[in-house]
């Protein structure tokens, strides 16, 4: 059977945009799918229609298709899985049928194995600097005693005879409206489309086992808490041949008790004394790269913000480094020796400057940050 062009099937052009492609699928897939359409035929254009969606709305496959067109004998009807963007399947399916449809498919025919996700807490540092690591996930893996037959050595699976390996079977029922033919799981074989006689004593029949792996993991340098790394290959095992899925890690990253990291930038609260602030000092500030020499100029007030150029954290999709903030909080003397409170009546009876020149420098600063400098 020769194929129809797929922009063909969704009545679409050549270049129809993912928009259009989307919503395309979504009128023709309402409109063909067999719980909905019983017209004879329907349910062969509700396949054509979801094999048009899955290839167009996937960039990969989309792109293959629109150089090579149906040449690729790897783009058959191989199940829904996800559609490519984030739109799969599932996804349009409860949204159109209120989920819990039925799925057709080829029980036999190699499947992609399931992605897994795994949450994976760092340090702070670990996370700017980036680090080899090596973690151990459970995950299903093709049984080696049987070879993902499930059958026993020495026996293998026969076909389910009351499906004939389909997985699915016919209920056909006298309606007024005429015969209704409901599809459902073959209680036989659970879909499968196979019987075990005698069942694999490791797997149980499964075909597959939970095994802990380890999996190195290379945690790359400035990943920030929340992003996530794709390491393809890693996720369960595929079906009857498929592939294995992708295992994505999402960083979780420990808060650090001096630095707050805000994209590649590193903000750290700094106290000085008020002689310091008044004077000016020359200190050493922590930074994630070392202590750096920081010169404080006399009359600094709190809130000051210096910029130590370069000192924070290298991006991690390799566009340059971020800068350390150091926020200057002055400190105002909470116990003081009479000595102390005695040059301090000594300091304000001299006077100088004002409160109210403080007070209008620190508002003009405030006004300056509100503005972003
Ligand atoms: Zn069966
Ligand atoms: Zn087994």
């Amino acid at each position: 059977m020769s194929k129809r062009d797929y922009y063909d099937v969704l009545g679409l052009s050549k270049g129809a945009s993912k928009d259009e492609i989307r919503k395309a699928y979504r009128k023709l897939s309402k409109k063909y799918h067999p719980d909905l359409n019983k017209e004879p035929g329907a349910e062969e254009k509700f396949k054509e229609v979801t094999e048009a969606f899955e290839v167009l709305s996937d960039d990969t496959k989309k792109a293959n298709y629109d150089q090579f067109g149906h040449a690729d004998p790897n783009q058959g009807f191989g199940g829904f899985g996800g559609g490519g963007d984030g739109f799969g399947f599932e996804d349009i399916f409860s949204t159109f049928f209120g989920g819990g449809g039925s799925r057709r498919r080829d029980p036999n025919a190699p499947r992609k194995g399931d992605d897994l996700q795994y949450s994976m807490t760092i340090d702070f540092m670990e996370a700017v600097f980036g680090k080899e690591m090596e973690i151990e996930i459970p995950k299903e893996e093709t049984c080696e005693t049987c070879d993902g037959s499930g059958a026993k050595k020495g026996t293998s699976p026969t076909t389910c005879t009351h499906c004939g390996g389909s997985g699915q079977i016919s209920i056909t029922q006298n309606t007024p409206l005429g015969q209704m033919v409901n599809r459902r799981t073959c209680p036989h074989c659970q879909g499968t489309g196979k019987i075990i006689p005698e069942k694999c004593t490791t797997c149980h029949g499964k075909g597959r086992v939970t095994k802990n792996k380890k999996i190195k993991v290379t945690i790359p340098e400035g990943v920030d808490d929340g992003q996530q790394l794709r390491i393809s290959g890693q996720g369960e095992a595929g079906h009857n041949g498929g592939p294995a899925g992708d295992l994505y890690i999402v960083f979780r990253v420990r808060p650090h008790e001096k630095f707050i990291r805000e994209e590649d930038d590193i903000y750290l609260e700094l106290g000085l004394t008020f002689p310091q602030a008044a004077l000016g000092d020359e200190i050493e500030v922590p930074t994630v790269h070392g202590n750096v020499n920081l010169k404080i100029p006399a009359g600094t007030q709190t809130g000051t913000r210096f910029r130590l150029r370069g000192k924070g954290v290298k991006n991690v999709h390799g566009r340059g480094i971020g800068d350390q903030h150091v926020v200057v909080k002055v400190m105002t003397p909470k116990k003081m020796t009479e000595k102390q409170k005695e040059l301090m009546r000594e300091f304000a009876a001299i006077g100088g400057d004002s409160p109210d020149e403080y007070s209008s420098s620190l508002f003009d600063k405030i006004k300056r940050t509100i503005k972003g400098d």
